[in-house]
């Protein structure tokens, strides 16, 4: 059985402020370090539960964040970025997904750097209508490829976005969006052990199915910037809904996901 693990830091204990999200920061090696501890718990967890390969995507900001000397022998690590489906690259053909350290949709209130995709271009993105925080953008994205999310570990206030029949571990609750309370890694290690434990058994009964949204899907974005949405909307059959916000259709959610990624690729250019 293979195991895909994607892994962000927004929603993972102790994280709270922008000078642990990246190599500029001061706290950044801190940042490491938690990431790889809980990354190498989940899949020791996995291994126990008979999992025998595991492929991590490494998936926050550069994507190089796991220190990859500390994997083991049965893990693979997917580092670096871009890559065509971002978050959920080399999913494909793996049997089951987990989200670790993931975070809330932009716009939450008490809910760690809430954002979704790009915190600085994007304030919101609709699928069929539906807000959605990358969690649920990557959980439908998975379900394309007929992979199940079987458990979300991450900020406290993603809980409830979680679609239901997923297993969940909080690993923080958020105080402001740059505050937080965690409990001490052994009594989180031991919470995301024993979660993850439950979420196979549940699989293997079958009782964990891969998420859905309707297709042809409609996705709405909405930007931080007039000058984004000027750009976006020479997307062919795009719509301009209003100054910040377009409207395309997409054949199909994987599509939808590609069309995204690449609008967010051609914004970043064309504000450099
Ligand atoms: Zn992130």
């Amino acid at each position: 059985m293979r195991g895909f693990v994607s892994v962000d830091l927004e929603g993972l204990p102790f994280i709270v402020n922008k000078e642990q999200l990246g190599p500029e920061g001061r706290l950044f090696e801190e940042a490491r370090e938690i990431v790889t501890e809980l990354t190498l718990c989940l899949c020791e967890a996995l291994k126990r539960n008979g999992v025998d390969s595991i492929l991590v995507a490494d998936s926050h900001g550069s994507m190089a964040n796991i220190m990859p000397k500390e994997m083991p022998a049965y893990v693979e690590l997917l580092r670096g970025y871009p890559r065509t489906t971002s978050m959920i690259s080399g999913a494909e053909g793996c049997d089951f997904a987990i989200f670790l350290g993931y975070h809330a949709k932009g716009g939450t209130a008490r809910a760690t750097l809430d954002h979704a995709f790009s915190g600085s271009m994007v304030d919101w993105i609709r699928v069929n209508g539906v807000e959605t925080s990358e969690c649920f953008l990557n959980g439908v994205a998975l379900g394309h490829y007929n992979v199940p999310v079987i458990l979300v570990a991450g900020d406290e206030a993603l809980m409830e976005e979680v679609a239901p029949g997923i297993e969940r571990v909080p690993l923080k609750r958020a105080v402001s969006r740059y505050a937080a309370i965690s409990s001490s890694m052994s009594v989180v290690k031991r919470e995301l052990a024993e979660v993850c434990t439950r979420a196979l058994e549940r699989f293997r009964a079958g009782n964990i199915k891969p998420m859905r949204t309707e297709e042809p899907v409609k996705i709405a974005i909405r930007f931080a910037h007039t000058e984004s949405a000027d750009c976006a909307e020479l997307l062919p059959g795009a719509k301009r809904t209003d100054g910040k916000t377009i409207e395309f259709e997409s054949r199909n959610i994987m599509e939808g996901y590609r069309t995204m990624e690449l609008l967010i690729f051609a914004i970043y250019g064309a504000r450099a």
